[in-house]
């Protein structure tokens, strides 16, 4: 079954309909998906998902956008969250210098504290990484060697996804690759190994063709299969089933 590893159910655009949508994911076919924190305030919302549906993971952590609302106090609140049994990795992570909403400077402290406190803890990371790509790289070389990380929502060239290959770490795909000006994404996709691919939605945000533009949702997910599959010559079903297990063992589910 699909597994989507990057999620913001959380997101206000669901209130209207959460429960009935997620009540619906399993007869979808989607059979895990794991939410990202983007803030603070995301996280008892991200906490009681994960304890009210089986197939439900979450991760804790603080979007670069959002970073200002960090301090000590709650960076050691964040410290105890993370030891809860269903949250599976530290994210989403890392740096966003499209918006700019903090100084880069204060996007890289943070992001290199909360690496370490990923090491620390044992969990893997989600990194957003958004016209950043080289201090991305360089942070990631320096402290995040030998650790488990997606690059979520990855949008840099083939040679860098190729060195984040590398470096063992796997790249997040989603309604992105299916868009027709997605000639780079695309070139990434047929470039790396299906070993390295994991299948994300990133929703409320991103939705594939032909839902490009309207909420998204995992149920989307197998148009982003379909289009993986084409790229790489294999069946949807394998794209989804080769997927799914890259992600198990990623987060150790
Ligand atoms: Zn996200």
């Amino acid at each position: 079954m699909i597994f989507d590893t990057h999620a913001h159910y959380d997101d206000s655009q669901f209130d209207t309909d959460r429960e009935e949508l997620l009540a619906s994911m399993p007869e979808h076919g989607i059979g895990t998906i794991v939410n990202a924190s983007a803030a603070v305030d995301s996280w008892q919302r991200v906490l009681e998902l994960t304890e009210k549906y089986p197939f439900m993971y979450g991760m804790i952590g603080v979007h670069p956008d959002e970073v200002g609302m960090l301090d000590e106090e709650k960076f050691a609140e964040m410290e105890e969250l993370l030891k809860r049994d269903k949250i599976a990795a530290v994210g989403e992570i890392g740096l966003d210098y499209y918006w700019d909403n903090e100084s880069h400077d204060v996007q890289k402290l943070w992001f290199i504290r909360q690496l370490e406190l990923a090491r620390k803890i044992g969990l893997p990371v989600n990194i957003h990484s958004r016209e950043a790509a080289a201090d991305t790289m360089d942070i990631l070389k320096q402290y995040g060697q030998g650790m488990k990380a997606i690059i979520h929502c990855y949008s840099y060239s083939k040679e860098m996804a190729e060195e984040y290959v590398r470096m063992g770490y796997l790249i997040g795909i989603g309604g992105v690759v299916t868009f027709k000006n997605a000639r780079k994404l695309k070139e990434v996709v047929q470039a790396i190994p299906m070993t390295h691919i994991v299948l994300e939605t990133d929703c409320p945000y991103l939705a594939p063709e032909p839902n490009r533009g309207k909420r998204n949702s995992s149920v989307n997910l197998h148009d982003v299969a379909a289009a993986i599959a084409e790229l790489k010559g294999i069946s949807t079903e394998e794209v989804i089933r080769v997927t799914e297990e890259n992600a198990r063992r990623f987060y150790g589910l």
